[in-house]
């Protein structure tokens, strides 16, 4: 019998539905606050930044499924699905009994997962007459894949991209560029929040938290403008489980259930895609599957945060989300994984860990960049910094199951490639790369400035 490589699904068998994971939560997520009256927002509250159709599948704790429109599915056909793959190579070097398989979220043209999200936000967009759409990006990879959706619907796109960023990443904005959109340097002279903050720190080199308040401004001060967002909402991560539903399917294919699932971890949209619907059958059938989220060392809100209401950027313009956090004030080291550069945890995620369905750890930058290169000599793809972390993740599950002897199916998503993060690499291979661990000082400091509610 040929050892299938990979698995990949019909066009007719893709998901026509997202799946809601609030809908089986045990404990509901607590409300988002609006910041200046401390009260529980309504989905309507928020109709000046989002699209309304995004609020209300932000507050949806109702629905467990909710349909992707007909032209949303029409247009995740043009590169879904993608791959399940076994990951044969990866597991011969590690010499592990496990087996181990990766969702290749690398394999859309745009290079991660992002555009799962960004397809849906500007179809909706569209639909209720927007006609410009503002948005941070990190890594730039949320900003790319927001450009092509907003071209492909007839939007305008601006986008706040992290300074530090544009620099590390300069083909990032060219392609943000190639689609269409305007690019701009955060923090930046154009915006109010972005003033503010030069003026307290003249060599800010950006976060997403700075990028977040002036695209925020952006959108609330210009006629016809939607603010989009790319990871941490309860929105991005329902369109994300795209992946979880496909990969779902395929492990059926492939004749197993994963063990372990594994994402890395920014915001929690691509490991909550990949996770939450494998985690329904943990909530509904007493399944025991076990869930890690792999954030960088050098931002670890999900194992040495505090779970709090907080800011979801820089200046405190956006509602208090109930949040694992570093407070919205914390600033991550440069790290090259730009996406995971983020001081808070989504609020379903959130949650869900303080219930013990899930776990996080902690991956230095050098150990993700190790991973990477493992990954890259046997698979044949080099990944995303930011995906290294889930790769450094699994390699630590298989390296468990290679001394115990255990024949443990683990599943990681393989939220990008790096086929742009090359000067990344190149650091790593002149062995100028370091690892940034957080002082408990630094992590007492910025959490204690975290407002009460
Ligand atoms: C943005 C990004 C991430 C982190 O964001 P999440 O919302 O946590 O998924 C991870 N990997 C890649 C390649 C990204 O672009």
């Amino acid at each position: 019998m040929i050892k299938q490589k990979k698995f990949i699904l019909q066009e007719n068998e893709l998901p026509t539905q997202w799946y809601n994971i609030q809908a089986d939560m045990v404990n509901k997520p607590m409300p988002p606050l609006n910041p200046a009256t401390r009260k529980p927002l309504k989905a309507e509250d928020m109709y000046p930044i989002f699209c309304e159709e995004c609020c209300r599948q932000e507050m949806d704790q109702e629905h467990a499924w909710i349909d992707i429109p007909d032209e949303v599915q029409e247009r995740y056909r043009y590169y879904r699905s993608t791959p399940l793959v076994r990951a044969y190579a990866l597991e011969k070097a590690l010499d592990t009994p496990a087996h181990i398989y990766f969702k290749n979220e690398s394999a859309t043209p745009l290079g991660s997962h992002k555009i799962n999200s960004a397809i849906p936000q500007c179809y909706y967009c569209k639909r209720e007459g927007v006609t410009n759409v503002t948005t941070e990006t990190g890594a730039g990879q949320w900003g790319t894949a927001l450009s092509y959706a907003a071209k492909t619907f007839g939007l305008e796109a601006a986008v706040y991209q992290v300074k530090i960023t544009l620099n590390q990443k300069p083909y990032r904005s060219i392609l943000m560029r190639t689609f269409g959109a305007q690019v701009t340097g955060s923090p930046s002279m154009s915006t109010r929040a972005g003033k503010d903050i030069i003026t307290r720190d003249p060599s800010h080199q950006g976060s997403l938290g700075t990028a977040i308040s002036e695209a925020i401004e952006l959108a609330t001060t210009t006629p016809n403008c939607k603010y989009t967002l790319g990871s941490v909402l309860n929105h991005v991560t329902l369109h994300q489980t795209v992946i979880g539903l496909e990969a779902e399917k395929q492990m059926e294919m492939a004749g197993e259930y994963p063990d372990i699932v594994i994402g890395c971890f920014g915001g929690g949209s691509n490991f909550g895609g990949i996770a939450f619907p494998f985690m329904r059958h943990n909530i509904l059938e007493g399944k025991t599957t076990e869930f890690i989220a792999a954030e960088p060392e050098s931002c670890p809100k999900l194992t040495r945060g505090v779970f709090k209401y907080d800011f979801g950027d820089e200046a405190g313009y956006t509602p208090l989300l109930p949040m694992f956090t570093l407070g919205h004030e914390f600033r991550p080291a440069n790290i090259h994984a730009g996406g995971l550069r983020y001081h808070g945890a989504g609020v379903i995620v959130s949650q869900l860990l303080k219930d013990n369905m899930m776990h996080g750890v902690d991956i230095p930058q050098l150990e993700s960049f190790d991973a990477g290169m493992i990954f890259a000599r046997t698979e044949g793809i080099v990944p995303a910094p930011e995906s290294c972390h889930a790769i450094a993740a699994a390699i630590r599950e298989a390296e468990k199951c290679k001394e115990s002897g255990e024949e443990k199916v683990i599943l990681f998503n393989l939220s990008g490639h790096g086929l742009i993060d090359m000067p990344s690499y190149s650091q790593y291979l002149n062995g100028d790369l370091i690892n940034f661990k957080v002082s408990d000082e630094d992590i007492t400091r910025f959490t204690k400035d975290i407002p009460e509610v």
